[in-house]
Parts: C-alpha cells; structure tokens; sequence
C-alpha cells in the first residue's frame, strides 16, 4: 500500500546553520547562573531533549527523550516550561499545559520528520482505508496528531499497536524505519507505513554498523529505530551475520536504561550524538562509541544558553496551539500517556 505523499517533502524545511559557540567554562558557567536566576524569576521548568547541546543539557532541570518529557510537562506545576527541544516537541507540552507559557527559544528549531507529513495528506490516506486506526509518531506536528487515533514515542510505539485489535489495519506515520520494526516486533503484516524519514538518522548506515562490529567483536549494539539501517540490522540479527542477543532496537531513555543494566564494557550508540553526553557523564566507566559520528541535528542545535537566557527574559517565543487542533491531539497523546 503506497501512502499519499507529496514527492520532495525534504523540500519543506531548511537546515538551519549549526552556530559556533566559543565560550570559555567561565562563560559557560556564569550564563547557566543567569539561566537558573531567571527560572526562580519566572518559577519555570526548564526541560531538554538528549539532542540538545551539551551545556544546555548541564542547566536543564531534566534530560530525557520525547516520551518522558512530555510525561514531565504533563505533571509540573511550573508556570512556565522552556522546552529546549523542537517545535513538536514544544507543542506537545502546550497542547498538555494550555494554561502554561511554553517558550521554544529558537522556532527554527523544526524536524524533518515532522515535515515529511501534512494533515490533508493524511486525511487523503484515511480516506483510502477509512476502517484503519491511526498511529502517529510524536514527531508530527499538532494538527497531524489531531487527525490521528493515537500517538506513539520511539520508546512505547510497539506497546500501542500491540494495545490495537490484531485485525484492524494500522497507518503507521511518518517514520518508514520505525514502521519496520514495530512490524517486526508485533509480527503484523497489517501496518502500512509513511514514506518519510529523519535526516539525521537516515544517515546511519548498514556498513557503519558492520565496521563498528568487526572492530569490536564483543560490543552491545543499541540502534534508535529511526537510523536508515534498521531493516538491514533486522535481517542480519536473524540470519546471523549480527549478534541477534546483542542488538537491540531503542529510544534514548531505552539507550540509558540498557547501559545502566548490561554487563557489557563496549557500546555502540546508533543515534544523534547528543546522546553521547549524558551517557558519557552517566557511564564514565564504559566505553561508548557513536556508530555516526558525523550523525547531527541542527534543528536541535539552534538552542544555545543565550537564547536560552533571551527567552525567558523576553517570554518569548512562544507555542501556542489553537483551542480545537489542541483538544483533537490530545486524544491521540492522552491514549499513549495512558498506555504508556
Ligand atoms: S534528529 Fe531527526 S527526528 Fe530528531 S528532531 Fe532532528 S530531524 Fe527531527
């Protein structure tokens, strides 16, 4: 089943350019200060994707992947969330919070995935197999998770279709690399997949991961399941080729979770290198090795600690999504919060 998508959605977004930030750790440490002033000034909660730079992560009351952060939103009583993150992501929490401010401190901060699919594309796939039920990934913007039945994060899709009556097909958007292992995990051939991608992680590459293993035999291999290679990593898991007892398909928190409990020395992390902070902070004592290196959102980096500072300062800018789009998508969030 081919889904209805416009040819060249790459076309809809831009890549902003990644700013250099020279600052000394004195700088560093003295603009972290004033962003944490400015937190008790505007009693805000100031929350950030594993993506998100290194010093940004440092001054962040939490760190944490989609799915957690918005579980954090969706309970804090902070009058304000700086969402250092992306714009779907900053929606969320304003769709969850609609009597707090949700400052974003850069609105380029986009996602190619969420690009990749509009709500009257999605409207037209629903109307060919209108009995489907619908799952979005949260990487959608707020009017396509208004349009959907359900929402899902990297780290609970498989326990939200498997939540789904066996016999009723599923439009699965807009992730094609999640899609194919969701289906593979639930074993259901009744998943029809979006053709969109995440630039970042379609650059993870099937012939990374074979170098990466063949330098290290006894390494654990953690994939996110956007990366482009998972299809190839499934294959070979099942016919041998790759240690199917040490690959493993997983969200960032997922990532986490598996260091902290393995016996493994070596890891290879198949994801944005942003994560490799945390994990290296969390785990100094294992050795860690991003499967791309070069694996970079800029989207994610546009938020440095000077607009950090300038938002709050300014409260803007903010996300506000309208009242009907809103209460539409929180079904869909609220069904996976619940699961979840
Ligand atoms: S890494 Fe990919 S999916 Fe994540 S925010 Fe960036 S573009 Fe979107």
């Amino acid at each position: 089943m081919t889904a209805v998508v416009q040819e060249g959605f790459e076309q809809r977004y831009t890549l902003p350019p990644i700013e250099s930030v020279a600052d000394t750790a004195e700088q560093i440490r003295r603009k972290q200060e004033r962003v944490r002033e400015l937190c008790t000034e505007r009693r805000a909660i100031l929350l950030a994707h594993h993506y998100q730079r290194p010093e940004v992560q440092d001054v962040a009351d939490s760190v944490a992947d989609s799915l957690k952060l918005s579980q954090i939103a969706a309970k804090t009583n902070a009058d304000v969330i700086v969402f250092c993150g992306v714009h779907f992501m900053a929606e969320t929490a304003a769709i969850l919070c609609p009597d707090k401010a949700v400052l974003l401190p850069d609105l380029r901060a986009g996602c190619s995935l969420a690009a990749a699919v509009t709500p009257e594309e999605l409207q037209k796939w629903k109307a060919k197999i209108p009995d489907a039920v619908v799952v979005c990934y949260i990487n959608t913007s707020a009017a396509v998770k208004a349009e959907s039945d359900y929402c899902c994060t990297s780290a609970n899709a498989m326990k939200v279709v498997s939540a789904i009556p066996a016999d009723k097909p599923i439009l699965f958007l807009p992730d094609k690399f999640l899609a194919s292992v969701v289906a593979q995990q639930t074993r259901r051939s009744n998943i029809f997949a979006y053709p969109g991608y995440c630039h970042v992680h379609k650059t993870i590459r099937p012939e990374q991961v074979v170098q990466i293993m063949d330098d290290h035999p006894d390494i654990d291999l953690l994939l996110h399941p956007e990366c482009g290679c998972v299809s190839s990593c499934m294959a070979k898991a099942v016919d041998g080729s790759l240690p199917a007892e040490r690959t493993f398909f997983l969200s960032t928190e997922g990532m986490l979770r598996h260091i902290a409990a393995s016996s493994a020395a070596e890891f290879a992390v198949g994801t944005e290198i942003g994560i490799m902070h945390q994990l290296s902070k969390k785990f100094p004592d294992k050795m860690l090795y991003p499967v791309n290196a070069n694996a970079v959102c800029a989207f994610m980096k546009t938020i440095t600690l000077d607009k950090v500072i300038q938002s709050l300062e300014t409260m803007s800018p903010q996300v506000r999504v309208p009242e009907e789009i809103a209460r539409k998508a929180k079904r869909a969030i609220d069904r996976m919060l619940e699961l979840a």
